[in-house]
């Protein structure tokens, strides 16, 4: 059965359970399978047709031992029944080879509650079993909050602290975050930018809070939520091509949902090509053409999209191409926050570009995507949407392996970039009742000794600490 090593070799070796709770390793490092099951070709196919949560069962099983299939059955059910489409992330058709996986009709409309409606369930059971709490803190620039917010709103062992820059996310992002009226959910507008969010809970992490607390994360470097979004790699390949290859374009900011398509392909899924999707902050296209990781300023755009300076998740690729001489690479070869620019040794960028290739598309590249998506299949698509079909729409010289974009938001969620001719896109209407319903939230000054002092006092893990 699977343990998890780190990516940087110095933590100790965990189970599934422990991984989920403990989020990033000890030794700043990234959690990964020590190696890599396998599902046969027959069980793949027989995927085709089935409920989503069943085979997210059978997708996950290998990668945990103490849950039971009864009970990850259970909360797999229960996770995807909060979808409004009974497919739960169903797969368009726009032309003879090229699909869309609309992975948006959760909770929050986007990609996000994929992961997070599954995972709050899991941590909340493990949690009970060993009668723990914890305490969740995370930073966002809008869709992660909202995902976390409506996952684990009135969970018994799980309390939730939301970090976003004031004023600087979209009136739906923020209520999503400050409307549950959950009373283990507190949203915090700190007054400064997603970077000192970000900033200040890595802080957290690293104090005496995080033990005092039992800290734990649910930002995309937690391996439980890369497991959750392998599911929908295997689905949307059964169903767009049984038993045949299939290229993914994925737009990336974290890399972590493009690594669950290669975690996908080293258990046997046929894929050709994990096309990385990028706005202008384009890091990963530059590495692999270049073979060169270098940090930039971060441009912001125009529209409100995700922005990503170094991609976290992009250690675990590293870790997983390492020469094979290399063994465990400690720390994974050079890769480190701290480390702005490093050139990756040939046999790791040749592994790479062996799964990989990446594009970018720039705002007037998007606009057209999403014009065309709407003039040509009658589709509204967001913008990071429109970025991966841009990317797609420039290799029409093979249509031989069919095509398969991930939609990872409602185009609902970002209106103001969705301008296809006299449409406007609309929320659905089971979430009218969010822009009247009262918010709370606190303001906050970008100050850290504040920041925990908050989190000590809502933390019931704190308070179960000291009783007990
Ligand atoms: C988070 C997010 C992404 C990026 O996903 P990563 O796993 O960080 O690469 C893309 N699109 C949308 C809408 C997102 O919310």
């Amino acid at each position: 059965m699977t343990r998890y090593i780190s990516t940087r070799g110095e933590a100790p070796e965990l189970g599934f359970c422990d991984v989920m709770l403990t989020g990033l390793a000890r030794d700043g490092g990234l959690y990964v399978p020590a190696t890599w099951p396998q599902l046969s070709a027959d069980t793949i196919a027989g995927f085709f047709g089935r409920p989503y949560w069943e085979v997210a069962v059978d997708v996950i099983r290998p990668f945990r031992r103490r849950i039971t299939d009864a009970e990850l059955g259970r909360m797999a059910n229960e996770a995807y029944a909060t979808f409004r489409h009974p497919a739960v992330v169903p797969l368009r058709q726009m032309s003879p080879h090229q699909f869309v996986l609309e992975l948006f009709h959760g909770p929050t409309l986007a990609f996000k509650d994929v992961a997070m409606q599954l995972i709050s369930r899991l941590m909340d059971h493990v949690l009970a079993k060993r009668d723990q709490r914890t305490t969740i803190v995370v930073a966002t620039s809008g869709d992660t909050g909202g995902a976390a917010v409506e996952a684990f709103a009135g969970l018994e062992n799980v309390d939730l602290i939301v970090l976003f820059p004031h004023g600087r996310i979209s009136e739906v992002q923020r209520r999503m975050m400050t409307t549950t009226g959950a009373a283990n959910v507190h949203a915090l507008a700190i007054e400064g930018t997603f970077d000192d969010c970000q900033a200040l809970v890595k802080e957290c992490s690293t104090t005496s809070l995080r033990d005092a607390t039992s800290l734990s994360g649910v930002n995309s470097i937690n391996w439980a939520r890369i497991v959750a979004q392998v599911v929908y790699y295997f689905t949307s390949a059964v169903a767009a091509a049984p038993a045949r290859a299939v290229d993914f374009r994925v737009p990336t900011g974290n890399f972590g949902d493009i690594f669950a398509g290669y975690v996908a392909k080293r258990m046997g899924l046929p894929v050709r090509t994990l096309r990385i999707a990028a706005n202008v902050n384009d890091i990963l296209a530059r590495t692999l053409k270049t073979g060169i990781y270098e940090v930039r300023e971060v441009h912001a755009t125009r529209r409100r999209r995700w922005t990503s300076r170094s991609p976290r998740n992009f250690e675990r690729l590293l870790f997983e191409s390492r020469p094979a001489r290399c063994g465990r690479c400690a720390p994974s070869h050079g890769f480190a926050e701290a480390v702005r620019r490093f050139v990756l040794p040939d046999a790791t960028l040749a592994a790479i570009r062996e799964e990989f290739d990446a594009g970018r598309a720039d705002e007037t590249e998007t606009a057209a995507a999403i014009r065309a998506a709407w003039r040509e299949a009658g589709e509204l698509v967001d913008p990071h949407t429109a970025v991966a079909l841009a990317v797609a729409d420039r290799d029409t010289t093979d249509t031989t392996v069919p095509s398969i974009v991930l939609s990872t938001a409602h185009p609902a969620k970002f209106p103001d970039a969705v301008e296809a001719p006299r449409q406007r896109p609309q929320l659905p209407a089971w979430l009218d009742g969010l822009m009247t319903k009262s918010e709370h939230m606190k303001v906050m000054k970008n100050d850290q000794a504040e920041v925990e002092r908050f989190v000590l006092s809502v933390s019931r893990a704190a308070k179960q600490g000291v009783a007990g």
